[in-house]
């Protein structure tokens, strides 16, 4: 990773990065100086000064003029994709997505590679450096400014190390970021794939407070409150997939019995995929009614392999649940994004205060 890359990274104002993310969701059309005051509440000087050190950055340039009513053309300002890059690594317990995006989160390129999870951490890790490296030879052209690293959970977000991760216990206390940073050279940063993907889909404009429900070969949730994630104290918010919903029900991988998690792949082992939507939107109707979000977004390779029954069967369950309560029902989608995506945002997202909640 390069010095331009961490200077971009160093430490800015909240200010700076409330310009930045108004220009990132601009897009390609762009936005006048006036305009970025009016939305921030900053002073029209205020704004020169932070568009002027951008500008000297590089991260901001001019996309032509624009006329305003009454008054001189106004110049309008852009943000530049190529002016910073991230990598997302997607670790899951049989494979590994890896993707280059640029400031604006578009995809430049990306890889798969089957990986076990269980290998140990030299396996684990030379793969995650040798994807990384071969992305960036392929299709990076500018700065790296980090590597966001997701997988499932538990783990510690803030000091990026990993717990007893479910099915893999000898990761407990590994401390991933931090030897994948000494290995890279560069930033990393780490967190719960449910988390990262939640993030992913809230700074490309799922807006407001929602849950994002991944059904792969585990259950788990990642929650946006208020436009960030909510990870709790321990990073341990969003086990959606251990609660109890049938007291002595079968076992769980967990240890305990009966949890959302276990009863919905069972039903999806024995090919009864309905009945697994349902166990979903029971859990999802918990939470609906627990936290008083706005959305659902469904994602995960289990859902990918049947959306439409996944979809049907939460939204019915939600449907009851509105009609008792004479409320409208709450949205249930199919995410838009990708866990690997959203590992990039971890490292991209700061720059645009879009940080923890
Ligand atoms: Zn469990």
């Amino acid at each position: 990773m390069t010095a331009d890359g961490a200077n971009l990274l160093a430490l800015r104002s909240h200010n700076m990065a409330l310009v930045l993310d108004l220009l990132r969701t601009a897009g390609a059309k762009g936005i006048s100086r006036l305009e970025l005051a009016e939305r921030t509440g900053l002073t029209p000087q205020a704004v020169s000064k932070i568009t002027a050190r951008l500008r000297d950055e590089g991260l901001v340039t001019e996309a032509g003029r624009r006329a305003s009513t009454g008054g001189k053309p106004r110049t309008v300002l852009r943000l530049v994709p190529e002016a910073g890059h991230a990598v997302g690594l997607h670790l899951e317990r049989d494979g590994l997505r890896a993707v280059l995006v640029d400031l604006t989160g578009a995809v430049l390129g990306e890889r798969r590679t089957s990986l076990d999870l269980g290998a140990g951490a030299e396996a684990v890790l030379s793969a995650a450096v040798g994807e990384t490296g071969s992305l960036v030879e392929a299709f990076l052209t500018g700065s790296l400014l980090g590597v966001g690293v997701a997988l499932p959970g538990p783990l510690d977000h803030t000091r990026g190390v990993l717990h007893r991760v479910t099915g893999f216990p000898e990761w407990d206390g590994f401390p991933l970021r931090d030897a994948l940073a000494r290995r890279l050279g560069g930033p990393v940063v780490v967190d719960k794939d449910t988390n990262a993907a939640a993030l992913g889909l809230a700074v490309g404009g799922e807006g407001g407070s929602f849950a994002y429900l991944h059904l792969g070969t585990g259950l788990g949730a990642g929650l946006v409150i208020g436009g960030a994630v909510h990870r709790g104290a321990r990073t341990g918010a969003g086990e959606f997939g251990h609660q109890v919903v049938q007291l002595d029900g079968p076992p769980c991988g967990c240890g305990n019995r009966g949890c959302v998690e276990a009863l919905c792949l069972a039903a999806v082992a024995r090919g009864e995929v309905d009945e697994a939507a349902r166990v979903l939107g029971i859990g999802a109707g918990n939470l609906v009614s627990l936290l008083d979000i706005d959305l659902v977004l469904l994602g995960g390779r289990t859902v990918e392999a049947a959306p439409d029954a996944f979809l049907r069967g939460v939204r019915a369950v939600l449907d009851e649940c509105a009609r008792r309560l004479g409320e409208d029902a709450v949205p249930v989608r199919v995410a838009s994004g990708g866990v690997a995506e959203g590992a990039a945002q971890l490292v991209l997202a700061p720059l645009f205060g879009r940080t923890d909640g």
